[in-house]
């Protein structure tokens, strides 16, 4: 497998329980991924246009739902609030995600109708380590290694680049949409608020216990992965906007990470020469929401179960 972000430890995890000898090869270990930068909001599942997304989606919610804090994993309740441009919000394919429309008072200034949702939150560093754990405890073997081309010396290779794939897959359809965070301590507060918009900054929070990741940025095309001060200090005003306790709140620092964008993600097998190649990669800003469901689908493609 070429990977060891949420995608590919994943997939390995299921290609492991599945009965397959699993080596990961990763340019960057987990902690430097794209993954490691994520909000880890699993949730709320819309029912869109592809129905197989619905699907993944699903069941990354119901495999997050049977763990727990040790993993990283709780339910978390919060408002996610649209602007008039957005509209009605599409049908939620998981009733039990929404709790209720906000009343006009539970509204921030400037938006102008609200959800109150209730989803898995994934406190990332613990849930990757957790992924890591897991993979390795099954007898997965992560080595650091860059490769330039999918002709591996393997049977059946997976492919889990994530923004990788772009070259590694020779897909010029997969590009880089950059987002930011700024961790905060937590100055009291609860669950999560994220703007429902079509800017690409906009105001968002995720309370982790202790910690307090605020958003959010959506920079399409930069290959730059390291956070900028400039797009930190936005990310900071416009919180403070929405919520004055974060005025004062240390600054326990930046993270940042290039989204997989593709136009949808490739879940396909090819053969290539003696190679079986499965891609798993093009997850823009959904695979923490949508990598059991893949995981399993390309498992069961790789191994032709
Ligand atoms: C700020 C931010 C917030 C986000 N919030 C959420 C959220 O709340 N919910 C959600 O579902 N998603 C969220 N996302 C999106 C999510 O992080 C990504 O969709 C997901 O991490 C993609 O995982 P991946 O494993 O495909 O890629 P990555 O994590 O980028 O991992 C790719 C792996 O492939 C390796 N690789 C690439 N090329 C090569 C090569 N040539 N040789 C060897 N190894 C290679 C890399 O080194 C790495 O190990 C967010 C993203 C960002 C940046």
């Amino acid at each position: 497998m070429v990977g060891a972000g949420v995608i590919g430890l994943t997939t390995g995890i299921r290609l492991l329980e599945a009965g397959a000898d699993v080596r990961i090869l990763a340019a960057e270990l987990t902690a430097d991924t794209t993954s490691a930068a994520a909000t880890g909001m699993a949730g709320p599942v819309f029912h869109g246009p592809d129905p197989r997304t619905v699907g993944w989606e699903l069941a990354t919610t119901r495999e997050l739902k049977t763990l727990d804090e040790t993993a990283g994993v709780r339910m978390a309740t919060g408002l996610g609030a649209s602007t008039a441009a957005m509209g009605a919000a599409p049908p939620f394919a998981d009733a039990s995600a929404l709790v209720r429309p906000a009343t006009g008072d539970e509204v921030p200034t400037g938006f102008t109708s609200g959800l109150w949702m209730r989803v898995p939150l994934v406190d990332i560093p613990v849930y990757l380590e957790y992924l890591v754990g897991r993979f390795t405890a099954n007898g997965g073997v992560i080595e650091q290694r860059r490769v330039e081309s999918l002709a591996l010396d393997a049977p059946i290779v997976v492919n889990c680049a994530g923004v990788g794939a772009r070259r590694l897959a020779a897909d010029p359809s997969v590009r880089p949409i950059k987002g930011q965070q700024v961790v905060v301590e937590n100055p009291g507060l609860d669950g999560f608020f994220m703007a429902v918009t079509l800017e690409h900054e906009y105001a968002s929070y995720h309370t982790f216990g202790r910690h307090v990741l605020l958003g959010g940025v959506t920079l399409e095309g930069s290959w730059d992965p390291a956070p900028s001060m400039e797009v930190g200090n936005r990310i900071l005003e416009r919180c403070v906007k929405l919520e004055p306790k974060f005025a004062n709140a240390r600054v326990l620092g930046h993270r940042a990470g290039l989204r997989p964008g593709r136009p949808k993600v490739r879940l396909e097998a090819e053969t290539v020469g003696r190679n079986r190649i499965v891609h798993n990669y093009g997850h823009g800003g959904s695979g923490v929401l949508q990598s059991w469901g893949c995981a399993q689908e390309t498992a069961e493609l790789a191994l032709a179960l």
